[in-house]
């Protein structure tokens, strides 16, 4: 059952605070494409953006809304680098596809700059990001990332911060310390994924809203894509459906969705703050992440509210355990009213690496960024064109990643998820 399918956009501070209306309509004729896009999130508008640059003609289809998905409802914060150790990298990969991954993460930062420009896309686009440690072992963690990237990759733009410099830029006192990164940042991630969408719109991009694709042929060297109501036929095809993957009939996905675990993660949104208690939690506008297992995320938004992020089970009440959370790292917003709580499926890998590919040769797909999509949708939408264009050198830098598949469908996924999530809280408590 396709659980998406022609629903509407979830009611989050996001979508009240959206600066575009963009409704588009259905498929409901016959079509053909140079690509044909399946997703319209920031992975899908990525690729279509790259290719209708480079003048082909593309067709994205949204089973609900463009983004409608984790691309809408995201923390929006744009990190650089790898979710493990930059050693454990260089001893899996080797130095140089280390050392080209690490770049390529830093791109997908600057293509957010590139964008936001070019295309002047209005996304409260912010510089300036802090990962935090609850406890000392954590902290080492961190002094290891900023050593390895400064050692082996010249990356200069990560400063340590212990609890003094950290409370001088945030109104905690549950951490030891931190690492202050000035080049990854936030955004408004709905804002940011309509501004794609326009800028695909204006350069000859078609979308196709409520248009969940139930099927998929592949004949030769064209694709062909039925909805509910329509069909397109294309040269290749990109499915960038995420979280979503395991929906899908296993004629379309062709056992990749084994490779993604959907984690749910909740974020409230306080009511706007004042500008002096605003200050008082964060006074230099960066976001912010602990390094646990399962972690809290947060950062002002541009009208001043707190929007507070954890990784959880749900529970009945998600928005009471999430003011929960949120008062044991600023317990002065015990009277700060919660105006608006969501959630949705991070797309996780086993691994936490990206998961890029081929299905076959003019079927591609990227999903599994495992907490780093809001900036790595961007660098694979980019490298998924440069392989349809004909260069695949980077495509096939992530094709070489193990990702190990979780068996045993849905249930066995959910029930993973049960024991996995009071395993990861007590490793956080003792680790
Ligand atoms: C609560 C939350 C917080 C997060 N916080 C962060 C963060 O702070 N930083 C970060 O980097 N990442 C974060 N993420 C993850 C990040 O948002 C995602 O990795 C990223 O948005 C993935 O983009 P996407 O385009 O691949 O997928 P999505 O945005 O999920 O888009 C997939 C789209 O495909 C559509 N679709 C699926 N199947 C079909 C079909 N058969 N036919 C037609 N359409 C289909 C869906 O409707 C959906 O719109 C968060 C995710 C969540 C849920």
């Amino acid at each position: 059952m396709l659980t998406f399918a022609h629903q509407e956009h979830r009611k989050t501070y996001y979508f009240d605070s959206k600066n575009l209306e963009l409704n588009q309509p259905h498929l409901a004729q016959h079509l053909h494409a140079d690509v044909c896009i399946v997703g319209a999130g920031l992975g899908g508008l990525s690729a279509a953006l790259e290719l209708a640059e480079q003048g082909k003609s593309v067709i994205v289809l949204e089973g609900a809304r463009i983004g409608f998905g984790a691309s809408g409802r995201s923390g929006g914060q744009a990190i650089n680098g790898f979710e493990d150790g930059i050693d454990e990298y260089i001893e899996q990969f080797g130095f140089d596809t280390a050392k080209s991954l690490w770049d390529m993460s830093l791109e997908a930062i600057d293509i957010i700059d590139e964008r936001v420009k070019k295309y002047h896309i209005q996304c409260d686009w912010k510089k300036g990001y802090a990962t935090l440690a609850l406890n000392h072992r954590r902290l080492d963690d961190l002094i290891a990332i900023e050593q390895a990237s400064r050692e082996s990759f010249g990356y200069q733009k990560m400063q340590l911060w212990d609890k003094t410099q950290l409370k001088q830029h945030l109104g905690s006192d549950i951490y030891v310390g931190g690492l202050f990164d000035s080049n990854s940042g936030h955004l408004h991630p709905l804002n940011y994924c309509l501004g794609l969408a326009n800028a695909c719109l204006n350069l000859g991009v078609q979308i196709f809203e409520q248009s969940p694709v139930v099927d998929m042929q592949i004949q030769g060297d064209k694709v062909t894509l039925r909805t509910d109501k329509g069909t397109v036929c294309s040269q290749n095809m990109v499915l960038a459906t995420n979280a979503y993957i395991a929906n899908l009939p296993k004629s379309i996905h062709h056992g990749i969705a084994r490779k993604i675990l959907p984690v749910e993660s909740f974020i409230i949104a306080t009511e706007p703050l004042d500008q002096a208690t605003a200050n008082s939690l964060i006074n230099n506008g960066m976001s912010v992440c602990d390094n646990n297992l399962l972690l809290d995320y947060y950062r002002l938004s541009a009208d001043n509210r707190l929007l507070f992020g954890s990784d959880s089970s749900s529970n009945k009440d998600m928005v009471q355990v999430m003011r929960q959370n949120m008062l044991k790292v600023f317990p002065q917003l015990e009277n700060a009213k919660i105006d608006y709580g969501w959630g949705g499926p991070i797309d996780m890998t086993l691994n936490s690496q990206p998961h890029f590919g081929r299905i076959a040769p003019n079927v591609y797909f990227a999903h599994g960024y495992s907490g780093h999509g809001i900036a790595l949708t961007g660098l694979a939408g980019r490298i998924i064109a440069e392989s349809i264009l004909g260069d695949d050198r980077r495509l096939s830098i992530f094709e070489s990643l193990k990702i190990p598949s979780v068996y045993g469908g849905k249930w066995v996924k959910s029930l993973a998820l049960k024991i996995g999530i009071p395993y990861y809280r007590f490793l956080d408590k003792y680790r």
